[in-house]
């Protein structure tokens, strides 16, 4: 779902050729949610992972960290490929989930805990709301319910960030 403000998502890739890292295949959202990510590289480039924006719509609390679609989005590559990454921009902090241990991530990753993801918006619709101050604090809840499922990094091999506004710089990894 898009916020009522109309402002939609933007995505792309992000890719290394000679030692330069760069994004690429730009697109915005439409009225559903992200258009389909467009994967396509050109010869010498590396796929190192993929972005999106999520609009800050203050009808929408849901919209603040990572959702369902996007670990789903990001399993695609993520299950075979170390240091792989998917960044989110959303409002004041930007987030990163990178694989750190694929093999860990791999095991992790299990076809109930795939579907869970994909078939029920386990995150978003079952955790989300149970977690505390949900109606005043929807980004930190949408955090909690993600660490819920996930746990620590060096369980699952994937390792979430984040950074806050102004520099966005300062990552702070929030599932050691
Ligand atoms: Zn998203």
């Amino acid at each position: 779902m898009q916020p009522t403000n109309n402002y939609r998502e933007q995505a792309g890739i992000i890719v290394r050729k000679n030692g330069e890292i760069y994004l690429k295949n730009l697109r915005s959202g439409n009225a559903g949610g992200t258009r389909s990510i467009d994967y396509s590289t050109n010869i010498g480039e590396e796929l190192l992972g993929y972005f999106h924006t999520h609009p800050v719509d203050p009808d929408y609390k849901l919209r603040s960290f990572f959702s369902d679609d996007d670990f789903w989005e990001f399993h695609k590559y993520a299950r075979t490929n170390q240091g792989y990454l998917m960044a989110l921009e959303c409002g004041n902090k930007l987030f990163i989930a990178v694989v750190e241990d694929v093999q860990k991530y791999q095991a992790f990753m299990t076809i109930a805990r795939i579907m869970q993801l994909k078939n029920e918006s386990y995150i978003e619709t079952v955790l989300t709301p149970q977690q505390p101050n949900y109606y005043t604090h929807g980004q930190q809840a949408s955090i909690n319910a993600a660490i819920q499922f996930f746990g620590s990094a060096a369980n699952c091999g994937l390792g979430f960030y984040e950074t806050t506004y102004p520099e966005k710089t300062n990552f702070i990894k929030i599932n050691p």
